[in-house]
């Protein structure tokens, strides 16, 4: 008996052994053509200023539609874009792609800074730095439209390049953000340490916000010290009017979720953007001081 279900845990882990590693295969197979296929595209979602109650950015994230594979999320290919290389070709395109948004909407007289992600890979590359300062002269946009946003993970990985280049791209004019805040173990450290400008909390202390006292006092502790240390907050993933109230209560400053908006392709963006900017121009031309 023993010998049979020995034979058969043998055989159901490399059945799926094999099929992840095919997959993987396949993936891997696939991404290495992907930009040159013109795969890959960037959506936007909308942060939300909780004191102006207008957007106030957007955040960049990358999707890609395979003919193969079909739309594959980045939670999955980023990983294995990491481990192979790959996200550093792919991580300029995304650099290129949000500056030139951020360059078309700044031509419509949209005021909107660009958030983009950077897996700690893309460091290892020493032209990193310099290569966003050039995007930027090229699109011609001040550093300031550009926000980086970084994980713990990145900081942990101790490459030495990494505290040089954030510090120089900082002293650009660059906003550093640290991401998913509150799910790594030395966050705190890192604050101190390294030229953040904005914590984002991570959407699993926002998810039960209303029903859970604990997350209502580790946010509201994220808050004020990230105010002490002079850093924006921003919570990610708020999905209710209900969240959005208490977060705006606890003097969170930006908010980014479903209640607004999901992410969206650049068109959309855009026309959303300029909806919010022709309501807000007329609602001002209304005021009676106003003529
Ligand atoms: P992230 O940077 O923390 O991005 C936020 C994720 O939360 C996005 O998932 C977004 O769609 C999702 N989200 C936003 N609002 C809500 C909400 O109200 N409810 C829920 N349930 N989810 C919400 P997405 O686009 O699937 O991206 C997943 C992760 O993949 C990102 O997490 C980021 O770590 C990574 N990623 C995406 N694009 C890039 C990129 O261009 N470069 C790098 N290095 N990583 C990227
Ligand atoms: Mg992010
Ligand atoms: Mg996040
Ligand atoms: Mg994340």
């Amino acid at each position: 008996h023993s010998k049979r279900q020995g034979r058969n845990t043998y055989t159901f882990f490399n059945h799926n052994m094999g099929k992840e590693v095919y997959q993987r295969l396949l993936l891997e197979e696939q991404m290495l053509g992907a930009l040159s296929r013109n795969e890959f595209e960037l959506h936007f979602q909308p942060q939300v200023c909780l004191v102006s109650g207008k957007m106030s950015g957007v955040e960049a994230l990358l999707r890609w539609t395979n003919p193969v594979l079909g739309a594959v999320g980045p939670d999955l290919f980023i990983p294995i874009a990491e481990e192979s290389g790959q996200i550093v070709p792919i991580g300029k395109f995304v650099i290129t792609e949000a500056l030139s948004a951020a360059q078309a909407w700044q031509q419509q007289g949209l005021d909107l800074r660009v958030a983009v992600n950077l897996s700690p890979r893309q460091f290892r590359d020493e032209n990193l730095t310099q290569f966003i300062l050039d995007e930027l002269n090229r699109f011609e946009l001040a550093a300031s439209v550009l926000e980086l946003e970084i994980t713990e993970g990145l900081l942990l990985s101790g490459h030495p390049g990494v505290s040089d280049a954030l510090t120089q791209l900082s002293d650009a004019g660059v906003s550093i953000a640290m991401d998913d805040f509150g799910t790594g173990y030395s966050s705190l450290s890192y604050l101190r340490r390294y030229p953040f400008d904005l914590v984002k909390i991570d959407r699993s202390f926002i998810r039960d916000l209303m029903l859970d006292s604990a997350d209502q006092e580790l946010v509201s502790a994220a808050i004020s010290m990230a105010h002490g240390l002079g850093l924006s907050v921003l919570a990610e993933g708020v999905e209710t009017e209900a969240q959005w109230a208490r977060l705006k209560a606890m003097g969170c400053d930006a908010i980014q979720g479903f209640v607004f908006s999901k992410p969206i392709p650049r068109d959309a963006l855009t026309r959303l953007a300029l909806a919010e900017s022709t309501r807000t121009r007329q609602n001002t031309d209304r005021l009676p001081d106003s003529h």
